[in-house]
């Protein structure tokens, strides 16, 4: 066995809150000083970075995961990790459906940008992406699991667009398996306030927006000796 260093929540120059300097190249570059073995791309309703990020990541020996961080139509981030790149751009294309499509104003939420894996800027997305779609929580856990995803509730511990702050406890349903904390030191308090959390696992990523915000691995796990890390890790989550 071989243990791994993960970060499974990133978001690239896609995300409008992420710094244009968060190029897909730029964050796997990071990843690989930061000392991380396998991380997810989870762009705000799209994977349209993943492939860019796929192409840099093995350039860097980083096993990439494509993901999303999806909005529910409550406003709650769920993360949504796929087993591959092929499965993530067609969850992507169905994602693409569900969304509420307002222009973006970049000079107020920022730029959109889709790049290749050598910095060049390659598309804009039009459309706001960080809005709610139209998918209310179970349904919007039920597609990720349809299409084969990890999905979970994203930074459990925080305020704005976390699971508990929106609904006021965890909820019975839909049945999530694991659940992102921001802060490891909030485990323990969270756990005994809302006891539906004991049975999950718990999972962290940066949630970067920036190459800075990349921290040292600070998450692993312990994976077979051989075969791809990243299938492995997905695995691994998908058993939990
Ligand atoms: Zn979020
Ligand atoms: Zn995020």
């Amino acid at each position: 066995m071989r243990r791994v260093y993960c970060d499974l929540h990133l978001h690239s120059c896609l995300s409008p809150c992420g710094d244009d300097s968060m190029t897909p190249a730029m964050a796997a570059g990071m990843l690989k000083l930061a000392g991380i073995d396998v991380a997810a791309l989870t762009d705000h309703n799209t994977v349209g970075n993943c492939p860019a990020f796929f192409k840099a990541c093995l350039e860097y020996g980083v096993a990439p995961i494509a993901g999303m961080e999806l909005t529910t139509a409550e406003d709650i981030h769920l993360v949504c990790l796929m087993r591959s790149l092929e499965a993530a751009m067609e969850f992507g294309r169905e994602i693409d459906r569900r969304r509420v499509k307002i222009r973006n104003k970049p000079q107020f939420f920022g730029n959109q940008l889709i790049m290749d894996e050598e910095d060049n800027v390659v598309g804009n997305e039009e459309y706001l992406l960080p809005n709610a779609t139209t998918l209310a929580l179970t349904e919007a856990f039920e597609l990720a699991e349809s299409f084969g995803a990890v999905c979970y509730p994203a930074h459990v511990d925080r305020v704005s667009n976390g699971i508990i702050a929106v609904l006021g406890d965890m909820p019975h349903e839909p049945a999530f398996r694991h659940v992102e904390f921001r802060d490891t030191g909030n485990i323990q308090a969270y756990t005994e306030k809302y006891p539906r959390l004991a049975g999950m696992m718990p999972l962290f990523g940066s949630d970067a927006h920036s190459p800075e915000g990349i921290c040292d691995a600070s998450f692993s796990v312990e994976i077979p000796d051989v075969g791809s890390a990243a299938e492995a890790v997905f695995d691994l989550l998908r058993e939990a």
